[in-house]
């Protein structure tokens, strides 16, 4: 019975091809709303990943209890998983009971491949012609087709010429596989190989393993349910289920927030062993909050794996082969395994080191490597799939203007949400490229994507619409955003299949989404919340197009937010300035500390009669060194000569310069100009004091953060004037400029980002009288001329209130002609900068502005000497 007569005119109303994890759920969901469909699978029967993947030890890697639906939630009633981590019949019987209980076989038609999808623009329909029917008409088309469920094409010369068995682990047949006794070859070592490798060996008269490219396998630590979580489900399923939804990666779990190197090596080490003890893939990399960003930390981890994987490999040629070396842990997706090193003692069982000596090709009676020749009875190959795109490439998809997909996504997939992509309309995917996909819980994802989808129907057939499409400019936006999120981990050190590099030809770009299920799900409820924030719908009601960008800030900015909103802090502008500078010591002394540096020293220095506490940074490498003075931030009223410690920590040991942090006198004990004039004293006596400070005389620069940023520049124009101290560079770091509260960003930023107008305000209410406005030395853009001041480097930041005056100054100094490098921070706030080990998206703007440092001081060493 059609719901709503527009949808008459189509065959169905919803397509949903794979009759897999996503597809049953699709039925389910669909037919509960009331839509016609029908769902369309290759296969013989349903089941997808767990019908095609029988090989001997085909397991979950995530526990049974969280790989499992969470809308059924009698499921204990008639269904009990045997073991933590279930084997392939299990999950394919829990599958088709699935199947059974709520009444879904009866949507699905197996054994019919979808060829051809075509959009109708004229009649708002798809037309998908698959090998029996030619032509099957309806509203929506819903690609439930896998991420992993299309082999990739051996690679390998001769596949045709071998007489013996050939078996892919992704096409295992069903009848079971005899190697008793046989000479079995496995090609490739990542889940699949590492799973089957160990049951082969239990009947193989010999095992011969052809590995390129040695994995990451933690033991599965298999056996009964876990007993912690059954009591968890037990007491209380559905808030269980909703920590999944709202965890990092689809199974209740806390991000780590503490980064590797701020505990001490035993600690490390203890942790480390607790992570490998719980046998869980994604325990495993949240071990630290920084083994997925940072390449130190993660190679201490990759390195005590390592030592794991020696201490049970007996042959020590052999465990040096099969320990990963070239990329880093987790940039690959790790394994979960069953005695899979262990196999390799076996006397039977060897490792051929296929990156030393290449397979040649196969021949008629096994298989030839550059150094030997190798004589088989089976092959197995365990060599993975065209992961994310393969299915959909495989289809032939035309969208709006007869546009194919393959050819729209030459240079890589482009989606909304991974859900949706632009020129498409009506096209659905599920768990496609740009969601958090195969880097999570998939069960989790899938219910996501399938809810979002259906309530998404629902929505557009209560709101008079028939079709929904994303604009370019919300899809562009999106993309940037997994960009960020992917360029802020080390995912692309490593070829992998995330990338597309396991497939030759295939673009190389990073599918899927890096921020986590929680920031994700977020992202997508937020875009319904916003009118559908980024779509363009059209239907009986008319059109609407919502056009917008739903995530703009950097995610590690985002998630600095949200958790300050959480904390619920009270406004700067409630509190007296005693209490607002404990209540800003406290939050910044609670920063993940900077980098390790040679030397730190806390002194006071004593400049025409005023005597100034400081901290100076020294560089880990040989002096003499350039000296740079730095102006903490904080309105002229926060802060101190230690509260930017790993900023300073960070940009010393980056610029290879010393820093002197300088605790300059505050508002409103001291209000302007004595910050301004403690400044230009700290200059005097760096450049005085340079050589005994170890620094390198005529090589001084200064740097600022906000109000630091703003006393730089007017010290740079002061000394300017008085012809000395030569200051050879400046960095402005979000600087305030002129306080012009009239500017845009006052507005367009006032309130959401860290720093507020409101606080700006009070701050400038105890720093400056109105009548200092325009006085260069408060408000340095008002200098009559900026010629002849230094270079400079200015950092402004897309969501800061004092970001256009910023950019202002950045516009006057290049304009006046000095040399001037402007540095965009998007999707910053005013603070995230400086946020060193906590905003990681921050360190690419840090290494530009210390570059640029660099390059100042290193410059006039070249003219000194
Ligand atoms: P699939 O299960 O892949 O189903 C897609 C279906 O679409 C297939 O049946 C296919 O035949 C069909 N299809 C494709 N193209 C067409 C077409 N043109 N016409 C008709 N039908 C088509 N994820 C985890 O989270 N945890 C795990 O432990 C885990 N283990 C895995 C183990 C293996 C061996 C593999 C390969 C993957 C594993 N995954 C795991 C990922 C797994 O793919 C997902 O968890 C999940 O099963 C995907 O479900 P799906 O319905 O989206 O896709
Ligand atoms: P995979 O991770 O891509 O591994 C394929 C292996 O074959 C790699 O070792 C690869 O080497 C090797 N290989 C490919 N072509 C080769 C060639 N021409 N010569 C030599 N070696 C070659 O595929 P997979 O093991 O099937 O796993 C894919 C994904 O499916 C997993 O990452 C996981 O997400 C999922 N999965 C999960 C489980 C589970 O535990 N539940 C089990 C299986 C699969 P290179 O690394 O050098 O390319």
């Amino acid at each position: 019975m059609p719901v709503d007569s527009r949808f008459a005119a189509t065959d169905t109303d919803v397509i949903v091809v794979g009759a897999g994890f996503a597809g049953l759920y699709l039925a389910y969901r669909l037919s509960r709303a009331g839509y016609r469909l029908r769902v369309l699978e290759a296969a013989p029967d349903l089941g997808g990943t767990w019908y095609w993947n029988r090989y001997p030890g085909a397991r979950v890697d995530v526990p049974s209890v969280d790989y499992m639906y969470s809308f059924d939630p009698d499921w204990q009633q008639d269904w009990q998983w045997s073991e933590k981590y279930a084997t392939q019949p299990e999950i394919l019987r829990y599958l088709h009971h699935v199947a059974d209980k709520h009444d879904l076989r009866r949507h699905i038609t197996c054994g019919t491949r979808v060829e051809q999808a075509r959009w109708d623009e004229d009649n708002a329909v798809w037309h998908v012609c698959t090998g029996h029917d030619h032509d099957i008409t309806a509203r929506f088309l819903v690609m439930a087709t896998g991420c992993l469920s299309v082999p990739k094409h051996v690679d390998i010369p001769g596949m045709e010429r071998f007489a013996g068995e050939v078996y892919f682990t992704s096409r295992w047949p069903h009848d079971p596989v005899d190697f008793t006794g046989k000479r079995v070859a496995v090609i490739g070592t990542g889940s699949s190989g590492v799973q089957s490798i160990p049951m082969i060996a239990r009947q193989a008269g010999r095992l011969v393993v052809f590995q390129r490219t040695p994995t990451f396998s933690v033991p599965a630590g298999n056996g009964p349910l876990p007993a912690q979580k059954l009591e968890l489900l037990a007491t209380d399923e559905a808030g269980y289920r909703q920590a999944a939804r709202m965890s990092p990666a689809g199974v209740p779990m806390v991000r780590s927030q503490t980064p590797t190197f701020s505990v001490p090596a035993e600690e490390r080490r203890q942790r480390y062993e607790t992570a490998w003890e719980a046998g869980e893939l994604l325990v495993l990399l949240n071990a630290f909050a920084d083994v997925m960003s940072d390449r130190e930390a993660n190679e201490e981890f990759a390195e005590f794996i390592r030592g794991k994987i020696r201490a049970v490999v007996d042959d020590p040629q052999t465990a040096s082969a099969l320990c990963p070396t070239t990329y880093p842990v987790g940039s690959k997706r790790p394994c979960l395994d069953t005695g899979y090193y262990a196999t390799y003692n076996l006397p039977y069982v060897r490792l051929v080191d296929v990156a030393t000596d290449p397979i040649r090709g196969i021949t008629e009676t096994g298989i030839d490597t550059a150094a030997e020749s190798f004589e088989f009875d089976a092959l197995v190959f365990a060599t993975g799939f065209d992961a994310l795109t393969g299915a959909l490439a495989a289809i032939d998809i035309t969208g709006r203007d007869a546009v194919p997909l393959k050819d729209d996504w030459a240079n890589g997939p482009a989606t909304y949400l991974g859900l949706m992509t632009a020129g498409f309309p009506n096209l659905f995917l599920i768990t496609g490229p740009g969601s958090p996909s195969v880097l999570s819980n998939m069960a989790v994802s899938i219910e996501q994507h399938v809810d979002w989808v259906v309530d998404c129907l629902t929505d557009l057939r209560a709101g008079g619409f028939e079709v929904i499409e994303p604009t370019k400019s919300a899809q562009t936006g999106w993309m940037r955003h997994v960009d960020d999120c992917a360029g802020m981990t080390l995912y692309a050190c490593a070829n992998s299949w995330y990338l597309g590099a396991n497939v030759p030809g295939k673009p190389r770009v990073f599918m899927p989404y890096a921020g986590g299920v929680d920031f994700y799900r977020a992202a997508c409820d937020e875009v319904v919340a916003r009118d559908y924030l980024g779509f363009a719908r059209s239907g009986s009601a008319g059109v609407r197009c919502n056009d917008g960008v739903v995530r703009r800030l950097q995610p590690d900015v985002q998630m600095l937010l949200e958790q300050m909103a959480a904390a619920g802090s009270p406004p700067l502008e409630s509190m007296s300035a005693d209490d607002a500078r404990a209540f800003y010591a406290l939050w910044r002394s609670a920063l993940p500390p900077g980098p390790e540096v040679g030397e730190v020293v806390d002194g006071v220095l004593d400049g025409d009669g005023v005597e100034l506490a400081y901290r100076l940074y020294r560089p880990p490498s040989a002096g003499p060194y350039p000296v740079v003075v730095y102006f903490h931030g904080g309105g002229c009223v926060l802060g101190d000569a230690t509260t930017d410690d790993a900023f300073c920590r960070d940009l010393c040991a980056r610029s290879d310069a010393i820093f002197i942090s300088v605790d300059y006198r505050h508002a409103p004990e001291t209000p302007f100009p004595a910050a301004v004039l403690d400044g230009m004293t700290a200059v005097r006596w760096a450049a005085a004091n340079a050589t005994e400070l170890g620094g390198d005389p005529g090589r001084l620069a200064v740097c600022g953060w906000s109000a630091g940023g703003n006393i730089a520049a007017a010290v740079c124009q002061i000394a300017r004037d008085a012809g000395a101290p030569e200051i050879v560079g400046q960095a402005l770091v979000t600087p305030a400029t002129d306080y012009d509260f009239t500017r845009k960003s006052y507005s367009d930023n006032a309130d959401g980002y860290g720093l507020t107008t409101s606080a700006v305000r009070w701050l400038f209410g105890h720093y400056a009288r109105e009548a200092d406005r325009t006085d260069p030395r408060l408000a340095p853009l008002y200098a009559e001329s900026l010629a002849g001041l230094p270079p400079a480097v200015v950092a402004t930041a897309e969501f800061d209130p004092v970001r256009d005056e910023g950019d202002a100054y950045a516009r006057a100094l290049a304009a006046a002609g000095v040399a001037t490098e402007h540095i965009r921070a998007r999707g910053h706030t005013h603070d995230s900068l400086t946020l060193v080990g906590f905003v990681l998206s921050g360190a690419p703007v840090r290494a530009e502005i210390a570059d640029a440092l660099r390059r100042f001081l290193a410059a006039e060493r070249l003219a000194i000497h």
